[in-house]
């Protein structure tokens, strides 16, 4: 008898779906070349009551300390939105807290990732936010990608950190001052795409700025770069 069992079938078969979906999308870390050791987390909301109120809401996440070729959907761990642990048989990743917060202050949000993926995390040392110079980052982020504070494990501090930094920006990512990038989706998948091009793009910015100085893109150009991709591109 676990905690879960008191949730309605539905909501135990959305986090069944949900296991299967954030550990296949964990070994996209590695495969990125996002992640060293066991390092880096991703999660996944589970929706409880889509007519109450989001509190009520789980999320799936990683098992803390364990290596990514360990990781099945058995493996992963269920919470609630305060951290507490409703079904698993490990520990909950250490940065359960962070995403429970997000899931708490921004309810439009499916999915979040954390790495400490190398070029994104050396921007983060220096608490420079990755200036919109590429078409691909008006596309992606709608602009700059922005520093967070500095911030110390253990409470709310890096959650609330993500949220106050995300909730009026059009980045779904965030560097986090001296750590590294968490990003937010519609869902777990969502996240871990931004995951990929928050690197991407902090790698090129970097290697552009060894070059000479990266031009600036006009914003009404970053504004209609953005529309357009988040509106009209892809298969619909
Ligand atoms: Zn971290």
């Amino acid at each position: 008898m676990t905690a879960l069992d008191e949730y309605a079938p539905e909501v135990r078969d959305a986090v069944a779906r949900a296991r299967e979906q954030v550990s296949r999308l964990h070994a996209e870390l590695p495969r990125w070349g996002l992640v060293v050791w066991t390092a880096g987390n991703v999660s996944q909301r589970v929706v409880v009551d889509p007519a109450g109120p989001s509190e009520r809401d789980l999320l799936v996440i990683k098992p803390s300390g364990v290596t990514y070729d360990e990781l099945t959907p058995e493996a992963m761990v269920v919470c609630d939105l305060e951290g507490n642990l409703v079904e698993g048989t490990r520990a909950p990743s250490s940065d359960t807290a962070a995403h429970a917060y997000v899931y708490s202050h921004l309810p439009h949000v499916g999915g979040v990732v954390h790495t400490h993926s190398t070029y994104a995390t050396a921007w983060a040392a220096r608490a420079e936010p990755v200036p919109c110079v590429l078409t691909m980052m008006a596309d992606e982020f709608g602009g700059d990608i922005p520093v967070g504070p500095f911030a110390l494990i253990g409470d709310d501090s890096i959650g609330r950190g993500i949220v106050e930094t995300l909730r009026d920006s059009r980045s779904p990512a965030v560097l986090m001052r001296n750590h590294g990038p968490f990003t937010i989706g519609k869902d777990a998948k969502a996240a871990v795409k931004a995951a990929v091009m928050v690197e991407e793009v902090a790698r090129t910015v970097h290697i552009s700025r060894q070059l000479g100085e990266p031009l600036p893109i006009a914003q009404s150009d970053v504004d209609s770069l953005y529309a357009r991709y988040q509106n009209v591109y892809g298969q619909h």
